[in-house]
């Protein structure tokens, strides 16, 4: 650990249309098992997609909600996206591929973010002749981006000056999530994640504001993952709605949960949830502990 060295620790959002390589690409940056690629439906504003850890640096990459929509509907949700992505974030990674054309209005809507961009042209192993020349001269005649590089997240070629960039690029903050326990259990978080989210998209506000999510025990063997989650609610009331009619709701969240789950790790997975009342202090503790909110 170096104590002269600032500390950089920052949020980045990954944007650009469908199939330009934003997946590849955090894969690229953060490593196959920490990306989660889950179901399209959006809760929070940002996804977190992956966490990468040094002693004198964190990034927080995330993942934008999906714009895989009726062409009619493209556009606006596209704007929305791209909206609530640039809110957070403190670095952003515009991705396009050779392919594509720019969009007026989404064009506009980053020339009035205060954030710095990063405008990535990817895919340049498919490149032909003068076309990545071509292909840059054209994006940057359209807006200004912070930086401009051009890259292969399949290949990775350029990866790690991206990776250099964006470092550079991160403002000096301590980091926000703690470091021993997504380098030493990074599965542990990513569950805990996955299972925020089906809370958040089963129950109305309350609900997933007063709950939090602890993984009690991850046991892996060659087959099969058993997992032990633990939900902790502030009232018996909460417990309640959260369990529903006969566990009808907490099964849903388990059945969902799974499902995600078993993409992530790509094994079968056995989950169990309980639902327990946290007094106020062991809340707190928590709270402290799992960020975010
Ligand atoms: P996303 O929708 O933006 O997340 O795009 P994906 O990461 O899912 O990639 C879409 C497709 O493009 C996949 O078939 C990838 O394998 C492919 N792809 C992504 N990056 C590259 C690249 O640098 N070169 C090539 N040749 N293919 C790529
Ligand atoms: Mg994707």
């Amino acid at each position: 650990m170096n104590s002269n060295k600032e500390h950089k620790a920052g949020f980045v959002s990954i944007i650009g249309k469908p199939n330009v390589g934003k997946s590849t690409l955090m894969n690229q940056l953060v490593g196959e098992r920490l990306s989660i690629i889950t179901s399209k439906a959006q809760t929070t504003r940002h996804r977190i997609m992956g966490i990468i850890s040094g002693d004198d640096f964190q990034v927080v990459y995330s993942d934008t909600p999906g714009i895989l929509k009726p062409e009619y509907e493209l556009h606006q949700q596209m704007m929305k996206f791209v909206s609530a992505s640039i809110e957070d974030a403190d670095l952003l990674l515009f991705v396009a591929d050779l392919y594509e054309k720019h969009d007026e209005a989404l064009l506009q809507r980053l020339k009035s973010t205060k954030q710095p961009i990063i405008f990535i042209l990817n895919k340049i192993d498919l490149a032909k002749g003068s076309q990545v020349e071509d292909k840059l001269k054209y994006w940057l005649e359209a807006f200004k981006p912070a930086a401009t590089l051009k890259i292969s997240a399949l290949t990775g070629e350029n990866v790690p000056e991206l990776f250099s960039l964006i470092l550079e690029s991160l403002p000096v903050h301590p980091a926000y999530f703690p470091k021993y326990e997504l380098t030493d259990k990074p599965e542990k978080f990513f569950v805990e994640e996955i299972i925020r989210e089906k809370i958040f998209i089963n129950y109305k506000q309350e609900i997933p504001y007063s709950s939090q999510v602890v993984v009690e025990s991850f046991k892996e063997d060659d087959k099969i993952i058993r997992i032990r989650a633990e939900i902790f609610v502030e009232r018996r009331s909460q417990k309640g709605i959260l369990i529903g009619k006969n566990g009808s709701m907490l099964k849903k969240v388990g059945i969902a949960a799974r499902e995600d789950l078993e993409k992530f790790f790509q094994k079968q997975i056995h989950l169990e949830t309980f639902v327990k009342i946290a007094d106020d202090w062991r809340k707190k503790e928590r709270q402290i502990k799992n960020f975010g909110y």
